[in-house]
């Protein structure tokens, strides 16, 4: 009983910082958004209230299996978390970062790939495509099974694989950052990056848009290896280069 408790309170307290996450990197980035593209999301009002509401119910379904294993990692030693830096070498730290990231990319890649079977689809991801186009309050606008299937990915990859507490944090700022930034509806980084030879291997806003115009390929999280692999790369949105007008804020103003 004490135990569920405990448990219970861990898990209130994860969903209300995945969700206060949520709106204040959001949030942000819709500021930043209003700055850089004024006008960009005026017309899509009542879609971000959508946005928020699908993403808020999100954080719950994020919030209590991260709960769960906080607990776990605290008082009973489920997690391999580790906080002393010299039970690894310190050429793990960089390598259990790109570790992490990869599998939750591969995770969610093939993942992404079986939500858009037809049926899947209807069920599970069609919330997520109803922002047309996305705007930053979608990063977590996901339908509450898509929700589940990406709420395991991290506690599962804690219980099976060592990483530092710091590098932990890290894993939690690229995804939350590149979550939001990918479906803002402009590009941050610089053209030379984006279009240069790293952007053949990173995702970021100009090859997620192209996933939401499409519906069919480009379903990676961060890194283009798997599309590429199978086929599924279709290269890159028009949104302008970093901060310059872009096809889409002139089609949203029309
Ligand atoms: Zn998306
Ligand atoms: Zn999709």
């Amino acid at each position: 009983m004490e135990y569920a408790l405990a448990i219970l309170i861990s898990a209130v307290a994860m969903t209300l910082i995945v969700g206060g996450r949520y709106l204040l990197t959001s949030g942000f980035f819709a500021w930043l958004t209003d700055r850089v593209r004024p006008g960009q999301y005026d017309s899509l009002k009542p879609q971000i209230g959508r946005e928020i509401r699908w993403s808020l119910l999100s954080a719950a379904i994020y919030g209590v299996p991260a709960g769960i294993v906080a607990w776990g990692w605290q008082n009973a030693g489920w997690t391999r978390i580790y906080t002393d830096l010299n039970i690894y070498p310190l050429w793990y730290l960089p390598l259990s970062l790109f570790l992490y990231l990869f599998f939750h990319d591969t995770w969610f890649y093939w993942t992404h790939r079986l939500f858009h079977r037809p049926q899947c689809f209807k069920v599970a991801h069609a919330v997520h495509h109803d922002s047309r186009p996305p705007t930053a309050w979608a990063a977590m606008s996901f339908h509450p099974v898509e929700a589940m299937s990406g709420a395991i990915v991290i506690p599962a990859l804690v219980v099976a694989i060592p990483i530092h507490v710091g590098i932990l944090g890290l894993v939690f700022l690229v995804m939350t950052i590149m979550g939001v930034s990918n479906h803002m509806g402009w590009e941050m980084f610089p053209r030379w990056l984006v279009q240069g030879r790293l952007g053949q291997w990173l995702i970021t806003a100009t090859h997620h848009e192209k996933h939401h115009e499409s519906y069919r390929g480009n379903y990676g999280l961060y890194f283009r290896f798997w599309d590429k692999v199978c086929g599924t790369d279709i290269g890159l949105a028009d949104l302008g280069g970093s901060f310059g007008a872009s096809a889409r804020s002139k089609r949203v103003r029309e």
